[in-house]
């Protein structure tokens, strides 16, 4: 603080402190305090007064196939900034103008260290609060804060967060294919590449490659050009005919996921979940929609699979009757969906209490900058279970300097303070997403035509 700045707030403190303050009797800090106080925050940050937000700035790249928003806050101490991932990859621009033309002008000006703060006053900020839109604009935000204050305090940010608990991030491969024989070969590879968890999928999510091409709602010409075929049946048979392939062809050794991605009806998946429990999964994710979790009970009561769910939750509020009545037992959420760090902490410490462990989404709809803030996460946390392992290709590296790299299955992070990753700008624009870019792998429709929620 300067000497100017500390002298008006003295003689604003002192001011204060003979009227309103003064009335209510409140005791103030002695001079020795305050002197103790300022020089314990001099030692702290190395005598550095405390940063302000300069600017918030969103960058939108697409080194790979998916739209990548990440956000660069920088400060008011020369070269000091932080970035955080805010990807929402199907509403990209929408997040793009939720940061530039509303979180930029909110966070000038504010103090860059007060993270829990800014956190709560940007999420009510707009009244209404919550959905993947703000939320994500708010993460990449709230990332780009913990990026900072790790560059201040020279340490990783798993160490702001409680240090290491492990040496690396277990994680796992996934492995779909469009053929039981393919899915089979693939984990093999996986497994000789050093993966001891392994996602097995059968012909995409739902299996709409094995379902007909040519669905009668589409030779009654309805619905539309890219619209897919959802074919319980073919799902639910190849899902079953898969796990007992796998089992027989690779052993019992690995440790198998498996994600349903919600598109049967209820009262299949949970037969589903029933038949797959002699092949000992490690978990089935999302086995319901969002709008089924009333089913989780009548599941949980019938089968005692591992259930992963969350990624399509937006408030962390929505984990908090699932985890204290047990119906879940892992955390399956996307970081940059509920707020970034600071949330997804809260939730990973309240699964602690129910032993409920941390699967953080991590598919290639997570930037890089989320992958690492993730794994500093993963670090810190005793309820750990197991991490999605990002695939990142040598464009996305050249972009994302930093990135972290995978060893034997397990995920290592580039270890100087912070979250040790960084954007590179000019990189980052030579790969610009496409002006208009709508999702078509949700299109899916049921035989006579009626829409699936995927
Ligand atoms: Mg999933």
């Amino acid at each position: 603080m300067s000497t100017n700045r500390r002298n008006v707030l003295k003689s604003l403190g002192a001011g204060l402190a003979g009227s309103t303050l003064g009335t209510f009797g409140l005791a103030q800090p002695s001079h020795a305090e305050e002197s103790a106080t300022e020089e314990k925050y001099r030692r702290a940050t190395k005598g550095l007064p405390p940063v302000k937000i300069t600017n918030v700035k969103a960058i939108a790249t697409q080194p790979k196939r998916a739209n990548l928003v990440v956000v660069k806050v920088e400060t008011d101490e020369p070269g000091l900034y932080g970035v955080g991932c805010a990807t929402f990859t199907q509403r990209a621009h929408a997040v793009v103008s939720a940061i530039d033309d509303y979180l930029t002008p909110f966070c000038k000006g504010k103090i860059a260290d007060n993270i829990e703060d800014i956190w709560q006053t940007a999420y009510q900020n707009s009244c209404w609060r919550n959905g993947p839109v703000l939320n994500n604009a708010l993460s990449g935000l709230d990332q780009a804060l913990w990026d900072i204050k790790g560059k201040r305090a020279g340490m990783p940010v798993y160490d702001l967060l409680g240090g290491k608990c492990k040496f690396a991030v277990d994680t796992y491969e996934s492995c779909g294919g469009s053929s039981i024989e393919k899915v089979v070969e693939g984990v093999r590879k996986c497994k000789d590449e050093g993966f001891r968890y392994i996602k097995i999928q059968l012909g995409g999510y739902g299996s709409t490659a094995l379902a007909s091409q040519k669905p009668d709602f589409k030779a009654a010409g309805f619905g539309y050009e890219n619209d897919s075929l959802m074919d319980s049946y073919a799902y639910l048979k190849g899902t079953r005919d898969m796990f007992a392939a796998v089992r027989k062809e690779i052993g019992d050794e690995i440790e198998l996921v498996h994600d349903v991605h919600e598109r049967v009806q209820p009262i299949d998946a949970i037969n589903l979940c029933k038949d797959l429990e002699q092949y000992r999964p490690f978990f089935i994710e999302d086995p319901f929609s969002p709008e089924n979790i009333g089913y989780f009970k009548m599941l949980r009561e019938q089968s005692s699979v591992p259930i992963a769910m969350g990624e399509l939750f937006n408030s962390p509020h929505e984990w908090l009757e699932p985890m204290v009545n047990r119906w879940y037992d892992f955390i399956r959420i996307h970081v940059s969906q509920i707020g970034g760090i600071t949330p997804a902490m809260k939730v990973a410490r309240l699964g602690e209490w129910f032993n409920v462990r941390t699967a953080w989404h991590g598919p290639s709809d997570v930037s890089p900058v989320g992958h690492v803030a993730q794994a500093h996460m993963d670090l810190a946390v005793w309820n750990f279970g197991i991490q999605e392992s990002p695939n990142i290709n040598e464009q996305e590296r050249d972009v994302f300097p930093g990135s972290p790299r995978l060893e034997n299955g397990y995920l290592y992070i580039n270890e100087a303070p912070g979250l040790g990753i960084d954007v590179d700008e000019k990189e980052a624009a030579k790969y610009p997403i496409p002006e208009v870019d709508l999702n078509h792998w949700t299109q899916l429709r049921k035989r006579d035509g009626t829409p699936v929620r995927p």
